[in-house]
């Protein structure tokens, strides 16, 4: 039987493998601290799990870990880790410092379907996605390898983790879990690109995640463009989607804006980007485009992005202009995996 990483099973599944098992649901809590609070690398560790117990997960699985290859720091604290997986593919996470917090953020697949013509992790396309133990596997490096303690954690990295649901689904009951990571919802943020049926099955987790929408144009025209799922889920869809997952529970909802010079940096885009926002009661993240080298996408410049935001701020709308973190080592998401092929 080939053996299965245990860091896959959330604890409901847990305790059902003890229970077959012939032992106690208490167990798998027991467990969950062991491999997500005490970091335990082998079931041997696990001084109080009847060594029967240990006997039966070592025949049927194991502790995996995920190998880091390599590790740039930015000047301005940025890190970015590139990761190698069994499989030889290759995936990045970014820890982003800021004063009052520390921000993770993952990656839920291996390249992207999703072909946004600004992004480096779509440009290879899609190769798999991540299991819930290689995303976690992501935040027990920087925790147990690196000694980092987040505060605040984002589906953000390469991949559409809302086309990973049940992965991405599972890693998160995982990180809300008293018993495991012990995180809570309100700490972790998904984001996605504007699948709406992902929205709904989110929204029926039943947990306080916030949700983060890359809408980077505020028309279908444009964002039928820049970004492509929107042909099959257009503004006023997704807005709905939005406006129901707000309500049920007071989640919180985010617009990312990428600023692209020339493209969805006028006056006209930011009146549209104000009224969808106002319907929906989001704040909005204004980043500066990152360059990639490959592509032929400008930043616009800092005095045309103030505009930009004062203008939203003057319609009554709540953003924030994202410094662009770790310029000097390749911060665009996908852009060192990119790399490695
Ligand atoms: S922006 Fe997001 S959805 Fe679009 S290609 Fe990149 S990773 Fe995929």
């Amino acid at each position: 039987m080939q053996k299965k990483d245990i860091k896959n099973l959330t604890l409901e599944e847990l305790e059902k493998v003890i229970e077959k098992a012939g032992e106690k649901p208490y167990r798998a809590k027991q467990v969950f601290y062991w491999l997500y609070q005490k970091c335990a690398r082998t079931f041997e560790e696990m001084s109080n799990i009847p060594k029967a117990l240990k006997n039966v997960f070592s025949e049927e699985y194991y502790i995996g870990a995920i190998e880091l290859c390599e590790h740039q720091k930015s000047k301005d604290k940025t890190e970015k880790f590139l990761f190698k997986l069994s499989d030889g593919n290759f995936i990045e996470t970014v820890l982003i410092w800021a004063t009052d917090r520390k921000t993770i953020c993952l990656s839920t697949q291996v390249g992207c379907k999703f072909g946004c013509p600004f992004c480096a992790s779509g440009l290879k396309g899609f190769v798999r996605n991540l299991a819930a133990s290689e995303i976690i596997g992501q935040i027990m490096y920087l925790k147990r390898d690196l000694k980092h303690l987040m505060t605040n954690y984002v589906f953000m990295g390469m991949g559409e983790p809302l086309d990973n649901y049940e992965n991405v689904s599972k890693s998160i009951l995982i990180m809300d879990d008293t018993a495991g990571m012990n995180i809570g919802a309100r700490r972790i943020t998904v984001s996605t690109s504007g699948l709406v049926p992902g929205i709904e099955k989110l929204k029926n987790l039943g947990l306080q995640v916030n949700l983060s929408v890359s809408l980077h144009a505020s028309n279908d025209k444009l964002r039928d463009e820049l970004v492509p799922v929107n042909r099959r889920y257009p503004i006023e869809t997704l807005i709905k989607a939005c406006e129901e997952y707000r309500s049920d529970g007071g989640r919180m909802i985010t617009f990312e804006y990428i600023l692209i010079s020339g493209k969805n940096d006028s006056l006209k885009d930011a009146d549209e980007l104000a009224r969808i926002a106002k319907k929906v009661k989001a704040k909005i993240n204004l980043i500066p485009y990152s360059p990639v080298s490959s592509l032929d996408f400008k930043t616009p410049t800092r005095d045309k992005m103030n505009i930009f935001m004062d203008r939203l701020e003057a319609r009554g709308v709540q953003a924030t202009l994202r410094d662009s973190k770790g310029k000097d080592i390749q911060a665009a998401c996908g852009q060192l995996a990119g790399r490695q092929k």
